[in-house]
């Protein structure tokens, strides 16, 4: 119950004047997200690889949403799709940064979209998977069904970010968090710097890969991961090889 009312005080913290002239703004997590991410964090689950199912998952979803939208033609947003672009999944491997990218040409999120869709989750959904992990009934392989996939992301990195361009949204934002109770919201001035040549909607996640999870930061592990995934998934995937 008491983490029902605390849920509640999501919303904007006081800036420091530094984040107030960088337009920085900083927000409070639910509070079972916070449960959600200490649990993922501090689990001894040994399938990492997880996070790039999850993370491919909801770059497909958004190009699914996308596409629904240029078929339909109901809205303005499906304008944004040309007649030529493609809708498909990027990830990019940079081994001297510690870096993976996942880029998606979908959807994207709006501001408050991104606040909501990356900051809150359906209560019910995190008393299930925390009880469920409890009864021995599931495991974190599992997270995917429970709707906090995007999560698993902080098995394997210390720092998320996120940018994103939404049709119904005029700007572009940066979304940050180093798994601690906030997260940041940051404009972000061109688009054109994170999406695929092109595209004027979507997404990139970067994971800022943690000490002991450099496995990851590997093109021929990566794509082993992907090619494993891609089954299940109806949108190209391409790997960039930063090294032949
Ligand atoms: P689920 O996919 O089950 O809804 P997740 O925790 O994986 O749960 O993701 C939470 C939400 O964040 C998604 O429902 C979606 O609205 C949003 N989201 C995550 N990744 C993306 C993305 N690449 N593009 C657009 N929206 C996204
Ligand atoms: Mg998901």
């Amino acid at each position: 119950l008491s983490a029902h009312k605390s849920g509640r005080n999501t919303g904007l913290l006081r800036m420091s004047a530094a984040e107030a002239t960088q337009n920085k703004e900083t927000y409070e997590f639910q509070a079972e997200v916070s449960r959600v991410m200490d649990i993922i964090v501090n689990s001894l689950y040994s399938n990492t690889d997880i996070f790039l199912r999850e993370l491919i998952s909801n770059a497909s979803d958004a190009c699914d949403k996308k596409r629904f939208l240029k078929l339909t033609g109901k809205s303005d947003a499906g304008d944004s799709l040309s007649d030529t672009e493609e809708l498909a999944i990027r990830v990019k491997c940079d081994e001297k940064e510690r870096t993976i990218s996942i880029t998606d040409n979908g959807i994207g999120m709006t501001k408050s979209e991104l606040i909501n869709n990356l900051g809150k989750i359906a209560a019910s959904g995190t008393a299930k998977f925390v009880e469920a992990l409890k009864e021995g009934a599931a495991d974190l392989s599992l997270i995917g069904r429970f709707g906090v996939g995007f999560y698993s992301a902080f098995l394997v990195a210390d720092r998320v970010t996120v940018h994103t361009k939404s049709p119904n949204d005029q700007k572009a934002w940066r979304w940050e968090s180093e798994q601690t109770k906030n997260f940041t919201i940051t404009e972000e001035s061109d688009p054109r710097s994170f999406l695929p040549e092109g595209a004027t909607s979507g997404t990139t996640v970067t994971l800022h890969i943690k000490e002991g999870m450099e496995k990851y930061l590997n093109d021929f592990s990566l794509r082993q991961l992907l090619e494993l995934y891609s089954e299940f998934v109806s949108f190209p995937i391409y790997l960039w090889m930063s090294r032949i």
